[in-house]
């Protein structure tokens, strides 16, 4: 039996970054994934952008905390910068000015563009397509592979372990301890954190929890080339909307493609469907001229959120001893250092209200999800 003091079960973002705040306080952490890779889930499939007008007010609040985190992460986290300036492009063609309208009216930073000056930052765009623009100029680009492994280094010189191929079959909880069965060995800590991300309510049920409704959702992207005679590389990412299409730049030229799809899955190693492909190629082509010839990469991950779409960070209701921190759906990466550092404070029984997440605290309590 291996004892530590916080078992933290799912080693993408959210587990990856809350086990390394765990260990800052002087805690012993052990971090448990299924797979034989961190990041094969989710967090490896996402194609991260900071952008702080987007998901529930929770999200925000934790974006916004997050940014200094981003901006100039710890020394030694990364070997170089976590971000890159992207603005975002918000396109309504005709029919969609009302929604673009609400959006620009909620939104904080958000810019109205003409139709001709939206066509001046991307110039493969259609003019019919666009009846109306905004844009949000204070974005950024994630390197989500450089924040994933600057936490699990953390990590480790902080003394805590991450052991793969270490999927939780078992939980049960005897004097006050989780005993974790895995096939990697049996694991045993007074404290445990469901950060499972799909398989949270799994997870859930395995230690006698009640689950809180998590809903894995589907999302597709391929990779193309850039339209010929264009260099798509400082183009913001475009969308509508309405949320039917997104195209964000890649490097080498290349642009990747979502249909911006939310299929409700069971958990699993979800594949992308040819139908979502083939919409997200018709729905960007209506806006932009972009042959498609070849599609060099495919894939699909799950963004799972909780019924309210707020994350879900905290102790669960009648459950001693077991914290969540699940439901990160579409705003995972943005949110995860403050979010971490939120799950880490209700972990160790501190104030929240001490970090400035008071508020994020109350939104985010998974018993609201319960009973
Ligand atoms: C195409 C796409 C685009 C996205 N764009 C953005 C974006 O622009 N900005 C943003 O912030 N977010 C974005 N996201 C969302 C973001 O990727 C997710 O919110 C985030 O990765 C979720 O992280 P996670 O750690 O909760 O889940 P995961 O990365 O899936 O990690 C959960 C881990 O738990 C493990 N696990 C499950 N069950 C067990 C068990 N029983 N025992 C041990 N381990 C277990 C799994 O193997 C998995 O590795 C995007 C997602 C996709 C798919």
């Amino acid at each position: 039996m291996h004892r530590s003091d916080i078992i933290v079960i799912g080693a993408g973002i959210a587990g990856a970054s809350v086990a390394a705040e765990l260990a800052a306080a002087g805690r012993s952490v052990t971090l448990l994934e299924a797979e034989s890779q961190p990041g094969h889930h989710t967090t490896g499939r996402s194609a991260a952008l900071w952008i702080l007008n987007y998901g529930p007010r929770d999200a925000r609040i934790f974006s916004g905390a997050s940014r200094g985190f981003f901006e100039s992460p710890p020394r030694g986290f990364a070997e170089h910068a976590l971000t890159h300036r992207r603005a975002v492009l918000n396109l309504a063609p005709p029919g969609q000015e009302a929604k673009l309208a609400a959006m620009i009216a909620e939104g904080e930073g958000m810019r109205e563009l003409t139709p001709v000056a939206a066509c001046a930052l991307c110039p493969a765009l259609k003019p019919s397509y666009v009846a109306a623009a905004a844009v949000e100029e204070d974005a950024f680009d994630i390197d989500v592979h450089a924040l994933h492994h600057g936490y699990l280094r953390q990590l480790r010189a902080r003394g805590g372990q991450v052991v793969t191929d270490a999927r939780a079959e078992a939980i049960s909880r005897r004097d006050g301890t989780w005993e974790v069965a895995t096939p990697a060995g049996r694991f045993s800590a007074p404290l445990l954190v469901n950060a499972a991300g799909a398989w949270g309510d799994v997870v859930a049920r395995l230690a006698g929890a009640a689950p809180i409704g998590l809903t894995p959702m589907r999302r597709t992207a391929l990779l193309v080339d850039g339209p010929p005679g264009h260099d798509p590389s400082a183009w913001p990412l475009i969308g509508d909307a309405a949320h039917t299409w997104y195209v964000r730049p890649e490097a080498r030229r290349k642009l990747m493609l979502s249909p911006a799809d939310e299929t409700p899955m069971e958990p699993c190693d979800v594949q992308p469907d040819e139908l979502d492909l083939a919409l997200a190629i018709d729905r960007a082509q209506e806006a932009i001229e972009l042959p498609v010839t070849h599609i060099e990469h495919r894939w699909a991950g799950l963004r799972t959120f909780t019924p309210d779409r707020s994350l879900a960070i905290g102790p669960a209701k009648g459950t001693e001893g077991f914290f969540w921190m699940a439901g990160q759906g579409g705003y995972g990466i943005q949110t995860a250092p403050a979010a971490a550092q939120l799950c880490a404070a209700l972990v160790l029984g501190r104030d929240p209200a001490a970090i400035g997440l008071g508020e994020a605290a109350l939104l985010t309590d998974p018993g609201r999800l319960v009973g």
